[in-house]
């Protein structure tokens, strides 16, 4: 494994066991996971912002400055307004009695990373700072600036993250002419030992319905 790659396992881990689950209602309390995050990319020489939205909801902001014309840059990009790249930090509801590991536990086991968070989105979330980590070790910078967003309420209305973020603090995403979020598409196996991930474009929408299911619990959405 990679150094950023072992990074990443581990800072997804680390998110996991700091239980962040959102029930909706705005009883969620993401602030101990912002304060990890931004703890990460102080330590990978950013300087991030931490926002609280009402007591225990927190939202981390950081920019990475791109290299810009002069070429420095790694990447494509020069020229380009900065991109903005967001995970969300809270997660739904986990039941340890449905579970054969324990949900906030962050184990590895046979290789794979197990707890609530793992597929949405904490991975995510470790791979951006991992990333950010790695820039400052090997000191590479993008061409474009990289604005990164790590935010309260995404598994409810959003109303404690993304949308008080734009709404209070418009001029952090200043700049921002793209940006990259979750769920393109879940993983798609193409063949032995091939695995897709595809990428989506501005499919993401809300539609309110109420259902009734039973079984066995997995993700609320
Ligand atoms: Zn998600």
């Amino acid at each position: 494994m990679t150094p950023a790659g072992a990074d990443a396992a581990r800072f997804a881990a680390d998110l996991i066991r700091i239980d962040t689950t959102n029930r909706g209602g705005g009883d969620a309390r993401e602030r101990p996971a912002a304060e990890y995050v931004a703890a990460r990319l102080a330590e990978a020489g950013l300087e991030p912002v931490l926002l609280e939205s009402a007591p225990g909801r927190a939202n981390v902001v950081a920019r990475i400055e791109g290299a810009g014309s002069d070429g420095a840059g790694v990447g494509a990009g020069a020229g380009a307004g900065a991109l903005l790249l967001h995970g969300h930090l809270d997660v739904v509801p986990a039941d340890p009695a449905d579970w054969s590991v324990h949900p906030f536990s962050g184990e590895i086991r046979d290789g794979v990373l197990w707890g609530r968070g793992a597929v949405d989105m904490k991975n995510a979330d470790a791979v951006l700072i991992a990333l950010a980590a790695e820039w400052a070790r090997s000191g590479r910078r993008p061409q474009r600036d990289i604005v990164l967003a790590f935010t309260a309420d995404e598994e409810d209305t959003a109303a404690f993250g993304a949308q008080w973020l734009v709404e209070r603090y418009p001029e952090l995403f200043e700049g921002c002419t793209e940006a990259v979020g979750e769920s393109g598409a879940f993983t798609f196996h193409a063949g032995a030992g091939q695995r897709l991930y595809p990428i989506a474009s501005a499919e993401r929408g809300t539609a309110w319905l109420k259902l009734t299911a039973r079984g066995r619990a997995g993700h609320g959405s």
